[in-house]
């Protein structure tokens, strides 16, 4: 009886996060369809990405679901309510890691709280701000200014600014796309590490296919414009990933579906 109780709290069926039904997007006069028809269903603790050539429409679906741009069509749903603007259960992270260089590592993951909540709250979340960079191997660098920091270690802290307002979903923007591939490599596990550790949910844009195949649960292929996904695949390994499955005969099998899908839908 007992282990049958546990077994059907474990195995609730899938939560959505992200809603996306039929969304598309025209940008301005010249009429750029950006999207079309894009149907995505984010549920809690999966890991999303979309894959696609540059220009496809990956950033604009991104902001859409952030709400920093409204979809022209369509309906954009995060916990059952509909996206109207940013919102704070959502945390952000960019190609590049915008760290004001005026303040210290500390003062820049605290700023966005003190933006939202105050100088008091801001203050009150320290000792936090400390441990998620102790969480990301930052501890030390409190006090450095962003100058001094390397790439690598600059979206460390964009990783703890993304997350010290606990958000429940992660919206990656090719945030790793920048540094080399062995820092790449580590901040994607990275990246694993903290949303299994915080049960979080992410959608990650990204051009890397290997990048998308090792931290996917589903990769949404993506044509040309005008952006529509192609297919949406389902990444049968285990979890957590490692580097070395990449080199897993299925591994391979996924990264040549996905290339073979860009080749015939991202040039037409
Ligand atoms: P990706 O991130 O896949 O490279 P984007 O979403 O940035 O693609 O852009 C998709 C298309 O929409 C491109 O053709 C781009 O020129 C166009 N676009 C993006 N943002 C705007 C905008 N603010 N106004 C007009 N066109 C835009
Ligand atoms: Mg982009």
């Amino acid at each position: 009886m007992m282990a049958a109780q546990r077994k059907a709290v474990v195995e609730k069926p899938d939560k959505p996060v992200f809603q996306l039904s039929n969304v598309s997007k025209i940008y301005g006069q010249r009429d750029v369809v950006a999207l079309e028809a894009v149907d995505i269903t984010l549920n809690k603790g999966e890991f999303h990405s979309v894959i696609g050539s540059s220009g496809c429409g990956k950033s604009t679906l991104l902001k859409i679901m952030a709400g920093l741009t409204p979809p022209s069509r369509g309906r954009v749903m995060l916990s059952g309510t509909p996206v109207m603007g940013p919102r704070p259960d959502i945390g952000m992270m960019f190609q590049q890691a915008t760290l004001f260089p005026w303040r210290t590592t500390l003062e820049n993951i605290l700023l966005p709280l003190e933006i939202r909540e105050g100088r008091a709250v801001a203050a009150a979340a320290r000792a936090k701000a400390e441990a998620l960079l102790s969480l990301v191997g930052l501890k030390g660098f409190e006090h450095t200014y962003p100058g001094q920091l390397s790439g690598g270690m600059a979206q460390r802290a964009a990783i703890c600014r993304m997350l010290i307002a606990d958000p429940d979903v992660l919206l990656l923007d090719e945030p790793f796309s920048a540094l080399d591939e062995i820092t790449r490599d580590f901040m994607n596990m990275e990246l694993q590490r903290v949303c299994l550790e915080r049960g979080a949910s992410a959608f990650l844009v990204t051009h890397s296919i290997s990048e998308s195949v090792i931290l996917s649960d589903i990769v949404h292929v993506m044509s040309a414009r005008p952006g529509r996904v192609v297919k949406s695949i389902k990444i049968d390994l285990p979890r957590p990933r490692t580097l070395e499955m990449s080199t897993l005969p299925e591994f391979g099998h996924y990264t040549s579906t996905i290339r073979n899908l860009l080749d015939k839908g991202a040039f037409l």
